[in-house]
């Protein structure tokens, strides 16, 4: 049995309710699979979900393709309206939302209230560009009048991660629904609850049956599914570089549908001796820290100037610290450091801890479990590992990151870009012709100057170089992988 809250939490009133049945066509529906969610913080059983199988995805896909020639040629501001209502909804079940999020994947629902807006801004920021999506005109042939149609795909699938739930769902369903596309969504099997609180907002928020379905499930049976269905015509997909590779083959195989990857990231930070050390320690800190290192774009690896690094170090780990704060049930409004998701997550992260552990490597901070219950751990920093070590270039997406040391900016530069990754690069100085140089140099989709990661603005694109996908999310452009664009030439 899933545990319920004392009548006297202030969570009590969502813990006798929770929904975890696949939608379809607007519409709940249990099947007879079912997989358990943990409470990360404490290691109880929060829900038992049902698993969508091969027939859900297919009802999915006939409501989405039954769905699609209403909704595509409805108003695009009738479709915003539809969106902004959601996000107004989403806003509206701040507290449902948090504690669904910590007893899932562990969230710290004091915090959450941020993340639930930020994800309903990005519904109203896509919204407000539903009417904006044009084509283009051209007089530039005799006699002719050529033009360009941007047409939504029609059914699009969405597979998201577990370590930003409802912001993941808001990159995938804004631009995809005020495009006039309908959508199939899977959840991470490890966070589908707040997803499924969202459904039940759906037809509330004006959406006809068949626009937008959630499936909860595994990768391997859900995922796959939607990856390799042969009437779904493009899939966005975030996750890992990994599964990445799965997805895009998945694709390949069926029909070929377009594909867009949001994917793994190993993002370094250059810090200068001529930078602001203690607000280069600060935003480099808060990088790592948040979420407890389970964010695409974390700063995992530091490269800081070998004349600054004694006193970086000191002022930097100090930070990790204090940005993470204090360990306890991500329920409870005075806990700031969140667990790992789930125990999975816990062992791997672990994992790297002891592997370099065996090769020598010592953490100079953490390193550790903290306490017996949850999944917590401490914010660990290495000191220069060696450019080859594996905690130096695999992602660990936890709160574990590294220091290393350079003298040159050649030498930083030629390191920072040594990776398969290219998500979001850092860098910290006051020389303006250094940011230039190092602006264009930067192996990266995003470049982070005297700021690092969460930066990110939905108006500018947000997406990877290299294995850290392919495509753009946010801003205008995103609309572009949205939607496939006809020719028309017109004899006048
Ligand atoms: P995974 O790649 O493990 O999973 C991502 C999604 O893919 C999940 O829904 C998962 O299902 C599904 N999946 C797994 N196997 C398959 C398959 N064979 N076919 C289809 N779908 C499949 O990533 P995580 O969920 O562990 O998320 C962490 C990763 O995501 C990190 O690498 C992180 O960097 C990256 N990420 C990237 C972001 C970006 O914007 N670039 C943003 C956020 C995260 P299941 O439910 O079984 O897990």
């Amino acid at each position: 049995m899933p545990t319920t809250l004392p009548p006297n939490s202030p969570f009590y009133r969502f813990s006798t309710s929770i929904e975890t049945r696949c939608f379809i066509n607007n519409t709940f529906v249990e099947t007879a699979d079912k997989f358990p969610i943990y409470n990360p913080s404490t290691e109880e059983l929060s829900a038992q979900v049902s698993q969508a199988g091969v027939n859900e995805v297919d009802a999915a896909v006939d409501a989405a393709e039954k769905a699609f020639p209403a909704w595509s040629e409805l108003s695009a501001d009738a479709r915003g309206a539809c969106l902004r209502r959601l996000a107004e909804l989403m806003v509206e079940s701040v507290d449902e939302l948090a504690y669904l999020e910590a007893i899932s994947m562990g969230k710290v629902a004091a915090h959450y209230p941020g993340e639930v807006r930020w994800a309903a801004a990005l519904l109203q920021y896509f919204a407000g560009l539903a009417t904006e999506l044009h084509g283009e005109t051209s007089l530039s042939t005799a006699g002719m009048l050529n033009l360009t149609l941007r047409q939504p795909y029609g059914v699009c699938g969405a597979i998201i991660p577990w370590n930003g739930p409802l912001a993941a769902f808001a990159m995938k369903v804004g631009p995809a629904l005020a495009a006039g596309n309908t959508l199939v969504l899977k959840p991470s099997e490890k966070s589908p609850l707040t997803a499924l609180c969202v459904a039940k907002l759906i037809p509330k928020a004006g959406f006809p049956p068949g626009v937008l379905s959630i499936l909860p499930g595994f990768g391997a049976v859900t995922g796959a599914a939607i990856a390799s269905h042969m009437r779904i015509r493009k899939l966005a997909f975030t996750g890992s570089t990994r599964t990445g590779r799965i997805v895009k083959q998945l694709a390949a195989k069926s029909n070929l549908k377009h594909v867009t990857l949001e994917l793994g990231g190993k993002s370094p930070c250059i810090v200068f001796e001529d930078a602001d050390l203690a607000a280069a320690a600060e935003a480099a800190a808060l990088s790592i820290a948040g979420n407890s290192g389970q964010l695409c774009y974390a700063s995992s690896r530091v490269y800081v100037q070998a004349s600054i690094a004694d006193r970086f170090v000191e002022a930097y780990t100090a930070a990790f610290r204090k940005a993470m704060g204090k360990v306890g049930d991500a329920l409870d409004p005075d806990t700031t450091h969140a667990p790992q998701a789930d125990a999975a997550q816990f062992q791997s992260v672990m994992g790297f801890i002891e592997a370099a552990r065996t090769q020598g490597l010592e953490p100079i901070a953490g390193g550790r479990r903290v306490g017996e219950r949850g999944y917590f751990i401490e914010p660990t920093v290495f000191l220069d590992p060696g450019e080859g070590s594996q905690i130096n270039r695999e992602e660990i997406f936890g709160p574990v990151a590294v220091v290393n040391t350079f003298e040159t900016e050649e030498e930083a530069l030629q390191r920072a870009n040594d990776t398969e990754y290219g998500l979001y690069s850092s860098i910290f100085t006051n020389d303006l012709k250094r940011v230039l140089r190092f602006a264009k140099g930067l192996e990266a989709g995003m470049v982070g100057v005297n700021c690092t990661s969460p930066t990110a603005p939905f108006d500018m694109p947000f997406g990877g170089f290299k294995q850290s996908g392919e495509g753009r999310e946010f801003s205008f452009k995103s609309l572009d992988s949205w939607t496939e664009t006809k020719t028309v030439m017109m004899k006048m």
